[in-house]
């Protein structure tokens, strides 16, 4: 991450840092060779709708399979993507294929794909995100765009005008990991979300800590009177899911349900939960 390597006057010294930097250059090499040969997958993950107990939307997570590390997390290759200027074009790419997965489901479901925030600083996206619905023929009601809280700390003002812009398309945005963060309650009055992601943080504290509980009912209350809606996320157990339901949340989403799972793995899953009784 930027932040870590900005202290990098200091590290340089350390033992250690030769050898990291290293494994950095490489992983970076991979990175570009991967991209090159298309060698990433999209997993998606099912949204719970709290009310009907049905599925109503699927994460897009991005994979990538090494050939020697195996799965390489998103949260170490993302940042590297963004750094290397990689990450406009595999978020494209990202989009397209989350659009193209989304048109083989039941028409009520719809696809959340993740921006980060160098894609939503890129004068490009409108145009991307225009053209991934018309070469799927997706309807943009179907799409939303899961931005975090990063994206607002500077530049408000283009920020802001790119949502608008992409909220005039018809699509829907979510704020992701709400409370992680710099959480500001400022972001969600000047921004037009539809959508609050509770950050899984507060729903592990769900069952077992009062002030979890407090902080749930606070942001699920706040959602309801704002016209939004609020999605728990991380959450793992069936006394998590009745405290969400107890706090009034809306939707859930967690390994309680589904962990990720391949595209061709979506029809069994969404059989699955259709007979499953979530309660
Ligand atoms: P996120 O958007 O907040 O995604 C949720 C993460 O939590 C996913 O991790 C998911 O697998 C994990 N998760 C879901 N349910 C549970 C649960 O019950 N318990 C626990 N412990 N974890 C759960 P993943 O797939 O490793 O992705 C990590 C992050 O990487 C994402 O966080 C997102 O910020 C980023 N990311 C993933 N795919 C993309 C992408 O296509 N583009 C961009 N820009 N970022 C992406
Ligand atoms: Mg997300
Ligand atoms: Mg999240
Ligand atoms: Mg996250």
């Amino acid at each position: 991450r930027a932040k870590a390597d900005g202290s990098g006057c200091l590290r340089f010294f350390e033992p250690e840092s030769d050898s990291r930097m290293r494994q950095r250059r490489a992983l970076e090499s991979d990175l570009r060779r991967a991209w090159a040969a298309r060698d990433f997958e999209l997993f998606f993950q099912p949204i719970i709708d709290m009310k009907t107990r049905r599925v109503s939307c699927l994460e897009a997570l991005l994979r990538w399979n090494h050939p020697d590390r195996g799965s390489v997390s998103p949260e170490t290759f993302i940042p590297l993507a963004e750094e290397m200027g990689l990450i406009v074009p595999i978020g494209e790419w990202v989009l397209s294929e989350a659009c193209a997965a989304a048109m083989t489901w039941p028409e009520n479901l719809r696809v959340a794909v993740n921006l980060s925030p160098v894609q939503l600083a890129h004068i490009g996206l409108a145009e991307a995100i225009t053209a991934s619905l018309a070469r799927t023929g997706l309807a943009a009601d179907r799409l939303e765009l899961e931005i975090t809280e990063t994206v607002m700390m500077k530049e408000t003002r283009a920020t802001l005008a790119t949502l608008e812009r992409l909220k005039a398309l018809g699509l829907r945005i979510a704020m992701d990991d709400f409370g992680a963060g710099y959480s500001s309650l400022r972001n969600l009055q000047r921004f037009p979300f539809d959508k609050v992601k509770i950050d899984r943080a507060f729903t592990a504290g769900l069952g077992h800590s009062r002030q979890s509980a407090a902080i749930v009912r606070a942001v699920t209350g706040m959602c309801l009177s704002l016209g939004m809606v609020s999605t728990a996320e991380g959450v793992e157990t069936e006394a998590q899911l009745d405290a969400l339901d107890r706090e009034g949340c809306t939707e859930a989403q967690g390994y309680l349900f589904s962990k990720p799972v391949p595209a061709k793995d979506v029809a069994a899953l969404l059989d699955r939960l259709a007979c499953a009784d979530v309660t």
